[in-house]
């Protein structure tokens, strides 16, 4: 394993080969909040526009297209945890993926109203908006790069690409970009993960029906009607540069398919089931 200093030499390295190929995050105007959950509600059925404009979504970063990438924090809501363990939740990071914006979004409503969970939260419901929204939503970000296979993971140089090519057969689905980090919305990721240092990241993601893990820690072997089955890293993946580089627990729930959501009750059997782990494995500091 690496060490930490050797982590964030390594890490310094390959963002700052990104940052000097001039992919710079694009500050123009920027739609409101409001605008993107109307166009959600448009495209995914059974997206609620009203939860996702009482949800307190923040834009911090803009996409590609100069669509805003949201974020919300939910707080422990149980008093006397002096430094709450903290969660990071994404939703889809691939954008024709519905089912896992929606999920985010019933989850938030959940821990809103769950008077004894003892974590902070942070969500990224909507982590590529310009795939989810294009005239035909797709997988990747609109430069047509996968970014679950975009992160900077120390084999992402020697890897990506031959694996995309020899592996994948140039699946333009899987393209992982011309350098680690290229995109916009890996570098929010990345400076998410950087800024908010979470203890566990979940990912959600469709249409596998099972429930994979990668890092340290025991997985859990259930998380709703989601089994545990294992699926590996990829180079560039977020598994590979959370879980196997960064060694925090990433928690991928594949939900059955991409545009039928769960049922809040479904959803909310997956959080409890999670919560129990987080509660076990990862007991309040201090
Ligand atoms: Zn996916």
């Amino acid at each position: 394993m690496l060490s930490r200093a050797a982590r964030s030499t390594l890490y310094a390295a390959l963002v700052l080969t990104a940052a000097s190929a001039g992919a710079a995050v694009p500050t123009a105007a920027v739609p409101p909040v409001d605008t993107l959950c109307s166009q959600l509600a448009e495209r995914i059925s059974g997206f609620n526009p009203e939860q996702c404009r009482l949800a307190g979504l923040k834009p911090s970063a803009s996409s590609s297209e100069g669509r805003p990438l949201l974020q919300a924090d939910v707080p422990a809501a149980q008093a006397g945890i002096k430094s709450p363990r903290r969660v990071l939740v994404l939703g889809g990071i691939h954008g024709d993926e519905f089912s896992a914006v929606v999920v985010a979004f019933q989850w938030m409503e959940r821990l809103r109203g769950d008077r004894f969970q003892r974590f902070q939260w942070r969500f990224l419901p909507c982590a590529n908006p310009d795939g989810a929204l294009a005239d035909k939503a797709h997988r990747t970000n609109a430069h047509g790069v996968d970014l679950n296979r975009n992160f900077p993971t120390p084999d992402w140089t020697t890897k990506a690409v031959s694996y995309w090519k020899n592996k994948t057969r140039s699946d333009p689905r899987r393209f992982p970009g011309k350098q680690a980090a290229s995109e916009p919305e890996t570098r929010w990721l990345i400076s998410q993960i950087e800024s908010y240092k979470p203890d566990a990241i979940i990912s959600i993601h469709a249409p596998l029906n099972v429930l994979d893990f990668d890092g340290p820690y025991t997985p859990p072997p259930k998380l709703g009607y989601l089994r545990l089955a294992p699926i590996g890293t990829y180079p560039g993946s977020l598994g590979g540069y959370g879980g196997m580089f960064l060694r925090l627990p990433v928690i991928t729930p594949e939900l059955p398919t991409a545009t039928h959501t769960p049922s809040a009750e479904q959803s909310g059997r997956i959080l409890s089931d999670l919560i129990e782990w987080l509660n076990k494995s990862l007991p309040a500091k201090g």
